[in-house]
């Protein structure tokens, strides 16, 4: 029984997660407090504010997970936080508690890649065996990962500028939709006209599984300026114009992504796992539906609950460690910067 600690970004979560002896997971409670009230009015996250909120609020959400659990935080066999990375104030305060409660109640530390945690999360909710594929697509990432194991990783492509989240969020902004954008996007856009406007859709013939969404976003710009005062349906229309761009470059690089899989790995099933809040836009669900279909390949898309941050995928994954024999010293360092396929990821290798 673990419980997980993420205070990486914007929101303040714990959770208490067992892994039985089979490796079947079970969440025992998920208190995810989001900060979104504090930094509305900034039209993005403060990491200054998101620090303090987490200090502000952590203590008391542990409990919470430990009440709705119905244990003492005494019953945990180990304790696992995001080490990195992310907002580096928001991961020294979630790291720093799960040190001191690790040395006074002397239990095991786990240093979680925030990544993993979103990378493993569809074996806590689907059982998905290795290999797999894992297109992470949140505020802060967009990527292709092959999942080998735990703490084995390797990147096929990523995005070289705005991640996709990011994207939906911006675009939402230049519309006065508000922030997060991406709800506020998928809903207005169901009364546009997606054919309306011809969006970019950027560096999609070229063979490499990158993105880039910056161009485009400046693209929906210029339109809406050029448009300016914008009425009710052009707005619609932008928002639709602009989803079908997105969705149409996300489906092919998948299409590009499974294609590869098949041939490095020609004995496996291809599995696509989605991971990160932009896996509750339906449209882009929908499109990964057609190609997995279309490739033979099985579509896995957990709960939105669990696809964006929460404490249960912290958890899963420190509990997917300790089962290998994963042990962190208390000493380990929060990582600002932290990407998936560096070999201190392997379990026995001391994080730097
Ligand atoms: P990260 O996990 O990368 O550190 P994050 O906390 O911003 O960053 P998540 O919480 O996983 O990421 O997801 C939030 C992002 O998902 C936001 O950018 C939001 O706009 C986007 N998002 C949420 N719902 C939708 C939707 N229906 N359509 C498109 N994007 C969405
Ligand atoms: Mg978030
Ligand atoms: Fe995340």
């Amino acid at each position: 029984m673990i419980l997980g600690i993420e205070t990486s970004c914007d929101e303040t979560a714990a959770a208490i997660v067992i892994r039985d002896q089979s490796g079947q997971g079970i969440i025992r409670s998920n208190v995810v407090r989001s900060q979104l009230d504090e930094h509305a009015a900034f039209g993005g996250v403060v990491p200054e504010l998101a620090a303090r909120a987490h200090v502000e609020w952590l203590d008391h959400i542990i409990a919470q997970a430990a009440d709705e659990a119905g244990i003492a935080l005494g019953d945990v066999d180990a304790i696992a936080a995001t080490a990195g990375p992310g907002l580096i104030g928001g991961v020294l305060v979630g790291l720093t508690t799960a040190k001191a409660l690790a040395a006074s109640l002397g239990k095991t530390l786990i240093a979680v890649n925030h990544l993993e945690g979103h990378a493993l999360t569809a074996r806590l909710t689907n059982n998905v065996q290795f290999p797999y594929l894992m297109l992470l697509v949140s505020g802060g990432h967009s990527q292709f990962v092959l999942v080998r194991g735990v703490g084995d990783y390797e990147r096929w492509g990523g995005t070289i500028d705005d991640a996709l989240g990011e994207a939906f969020d911006k675009v939402a902004k230049l519309l006065s939709l508000g922030h997060p954008g991406g709800p506020a996007v998928e809903q207005i856009a169901k009364s546009g006209d997606a054919k309306r406007f011809k969006f970019p859709r950027p560096l999609l013939r070229e063979a490499r599984l990158d993105f880039s969404f910056s161009g485009l976003k400046t693209a929906v710009r210029l339109q809406a300026e050029a448009l300016a005062p914008l009425t009710d349906q052009d707005v619609a229309d932008i928002a639709a114009s602009f989803q079908a761009a997105v969705t149409e470059v996300v489906a092919t690089r998948s299409r590009q992504a499974l294609e590869r899989f098949r041939v490095e790995m020609p004995d496996a099933p291809p599995q696509l796992v989605v991971a990160g809040g932009v896996a509750a836009n339906r449209a882009i669900a929908a499109a990964l539906t057609g190609v997995t279909e279309e490739m033979g390949a099985v579509l896995v898309v957990p709960p939105v609950a669990l696809c964006t941050d929460n404490g249960a995928m912290v958890a899963w994954a420190g509990a997917e460690r300790l089962a290998l024999g994963a042990d962190d010293r208390l000493d380990v360092a929060a990582r600002p910067r932290w990407p998936l396929d560096t070999p201190d990821m392997r379990i026995g290798h001391d994080a730097a």
